[in-house]
């Protein structure tokens, strides 16, 4: 998660599965009172009660948002048409006491932001949620489809429907598509929700290297063609990163998902990005300005494509195992944000791109950014209560950042050192990790 504010402030599956899993039906074409309908087609299920429910949180993110929130009546039906009863628990969880016979939810879910600006209205974490406009949607799937308490790794099968005008730009698997009719196989709830979509009119982009094959796909509110330039600027990004990381991408295929909006407040934008396994969703308001967009895509892709590492990659069980109601955060935290966001500062100059002035600048004011929380509290601990301490969160990237390279050498040390005898994992992408973390 990366979230910068400038000027305002400082700153896969197969039909196997289907036959068994969860069956999602959307149109993007047929929309009410600004709601999109949904109807989930179930397997049959031996627990009774069974509770239906959208995530409070999602990872990557470190405060609810309750994605409930944004749902409206929800209904369960038996396989002739026949009303079950459901009742609504809290914002985000439904109960359903007889749930021998169901066959069918529905319900409409509103979008979480009409348009993405500078005004925090919608909370820190857009990039959680998105709009439904005729124009352009952003489709974070937490907010639109739920999932089934203790069953979140049945597989899902989106049958998404749109308009022919538009293209569907995600890293989720798809098994059939006409020009209306996409459809989308996910091997579990969390692995549908780690890959947002963006439909909307084509302005993409293509950068296939060696070893990856990265799509663009971006979307301006301007209705200006903005993926190639921005493209031109993530290419020497991506080849800079692997160099940096010994040789070796951690993924083979990435989307970068773009989401442009102009400013209206003049000399002042906005960026916001959520990371996944292999896309990044990225929400910009600012000027039209294609060399200004690129240089925050440049800083904001670098941040989130570091975060395949950490903690996509390297992880501790909290991670793993993500509970979307109430996640158990990690003492890692700190580690994910702040090592992420140091290789993100210090590839630049390791690659030859920056000064070395230039980098001890941007080091310097990390740490004038984390002088102004408070010390004493750990921060692993911080890390932990960070859905509490919502204010206190963002300076886990200059904290951890500082630890390696500012005035705390010997935890910095002592990190090296528990590093070196932990051997993270067997994964070739921790390994690679690992070694750059000696070397920085
Ligand atoms: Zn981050």
């Amino acid at each position: 998660m990366r979230i910068f504010l400038s000027a305002l402030t400082a700153t896969f599956a197969c039909s196997l599965f289907a036959q068994s899993g969860i069956v999602a039906n959307i149109d993007l074409r047929d929309q009410e009172n600004d709601r999109l309908k949904v109807e989930l087609v179930v397997p049959p299920f031996a627990d009774a009660p069974l509770y239906f429910a959208l995530p409070r949180i999602v990872p990557g993110i470190y405060g609810a948002m309750d994605h409930g929130r944004l749902a409206g009546t929800v209904e369960a039906f038996d396989g002739d048409g026949n009303p079950l009863p459901i009742e609504r628990v809290d914002v985000g969880r439904w109960r359903i006491p007889e749930p021998h016979g169901l066959k069918r939810i529905t319900y409409t879910v509103d979008d979480g932001w009409e348009e993405f600006d500078i005004r925090f209205t919608m909370g820190n974490y857009r990039s959680s949620e998105g709009t439904m406009r005729p124009s352009a949607t952003v489709l974070n799937h937490n907010t639109v489809l739920g999932y089934f308490e203790d069953h979140e790794e049945l597989p899902y099968t989106l049958h998404l429907n749109k308009p022919a005008t538009h293209y569907a730009a995600t890293s989720l698997p798809r098994t059939a598509e006409t020009s209306e009719t996409i459809t989308f196989q996910a091997k579990s709830y969390r692995h549908l929700v780690d890959n947002p979509m963006m439909i909307a009119p084509p302005d993409t982009a293509h950068i296939r290297l060696p070893d990856i094959d990265v799509l663009v796909a971006c979307h301006s509110t301007t209705g200006k063609a903005i993926a190639h330039d921005i493209a031109k600027h993530i290419r020497p990004l991506l080849a800079d990163q692997r160099a940096y990381l010994g040789g070796t991408l951690p993924v083979k295929e990435y989307t970068f998902l773009i989401y442009h909006n102009p400013s209206d407040r003049e000399g002042s934008s906005m960026g916001d990005g959520l990371e996944h396994s292999a896309s990044t969703l990225i929400l910009l308001c600012m000027p039209l300005d294609a060399e200004a967009i690129a240089r925050n895509v440049y800083g904001i892709a670098s941040h989130e494509f570091f975060h395949t590492l950490l903690p996509l990659s390297v992880h501790s069980e909290e991670i793993a195992h993500y509970d979307f109601r109430a996640p158990r955060l990690s003492r890692h935290l700190w580690l994910y944000e702040g090592m992420t966001e140091y290789f993100a500062m210090h590839m630049p100059v390791k690659q030859g791109r920056q000064s070395l002035e230039e980098f001890m600048e941007t080091v310097s004011g990390k740490i004038q950014q984390m002088r102004k929380f408070p010390d004493d509290i750990a921060l692993t601990t911080l890390s932990q209560q960070a859905m509490e301490r919502q204010d206190q969160y963002v300076q886990l990237l200059p904290q951890g950042h500082a630890l390696l390279h500012g005035p705390r050498p010997d935890a910095a040390r002592a990190i090296e050192g528990q590093l070196r005898r932990a051997r993270i994992g067997a994964r070739p992408d921790a390994r690679v990790w690992s070694r750059q973390t000696i070397q920085g």
